[in-house]
């Protein structure tokens, strides 16, 4: 195992909560650095849907209707995550379908459209931080985002797209263990693991009426992500 290989393994139990890791050692004195496997072997969307089953890890179990998975083309390239269902999707049981997810469809389409870059909404995946929906529309615990989080990882490291766009500082935390705030992460590159990842304002956030010049720096945002992607 390459000490990159160890850092990546490493950091993915810490994201998950795991805050000591035990070494082995046989009798011939050889430090063995063999780890489970990050994710199961072959690990698919399917298996993680059906890991998930009927969900009851975390008190957002309690009030949801539908758990929403994810939704979107399963070779995408480019991978939206948002924060957690709202009353649509709870109803509906998929990601970013009222307004916000309108809003979201919108600047897809219109701005690959712009930019000559041939992709709809139905071409990248989208899926949320937390797959039940907060009561309120309140913002997901910590503990609820490091629970459900595990599968957010295994959807990411299933599609290994190739850029990640984090709508809203929920994704952006869950990701990139920041405390920083989206005005400061957004419109720069991050990183998950080896990919790349653009933090923007989440839609529902760029529906307020006063929030004009965060429109515009989303779109900006957004054409990075497409161009890196599809270039
Ligand atoms: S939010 Fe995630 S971990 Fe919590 S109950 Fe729903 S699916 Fe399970």
């Amino acid at each position: 195992m390459t000490p990159e290989q160890l850092r990546g393994y490493l950091a993915f139990y810490r994201d998950l909560g795991v805050a000591e890791i035990y070494r082995h050692q046989p009798p011939s004195n050889e430090i063995m650095t063999e780890l489970p496997p990050l994710a199961p072997t072959g690990d698919t969307l399917a298996k993680i849907r059906e890991d998930i089953g009927d969900c009851r890890r975390c008190g957002l179990c309690a009030q949801r209707n539908k758990i929403v998975f994810g939704s979107g083309n399963e070779h995408a390239r480019l991978v939206f995550v948002g924060e957690g269902p709202g009353a649509d999707e709870d109803a509906q049981g998929l990601p970013f379908v009222g307004r916000a997810g309108q809003l979201l469809t919108q600047m897809i389409d219109n701005t690959a459209s712009k930019e000559g870059i041939p992709i709809r909404r139905e071409d990248v995946y989208i899926c949320n931080v937390v797959k039940c929906r907060p009561p309120e529309n309140r913002t997901p615990l910590p503990e609820e985002m490091e629970i459900c989080g595990q599968f957010l990882f295994r959807q990411l490291m299933a599609l290994q797209p190739k850029a990640i766009c984090a709508l809203g500082s929920t994704a952006a935390k869950a990701l990139l263990n920041t405390k920083d705030g989206v005005t400061r992460l957004r419109g720069h590159w991050h990183k998950w693991r080896d990919i790349p990842v653009m933090v923007t304002y989440h839609p529902s956030y760029l529906l307020r009426p006063y929030n004009q010049n965060a429109k515009r720096e989303a779109w900006d945002d957004l054409k990075k992500a497409l161009h890196l992607v599809y270039d």
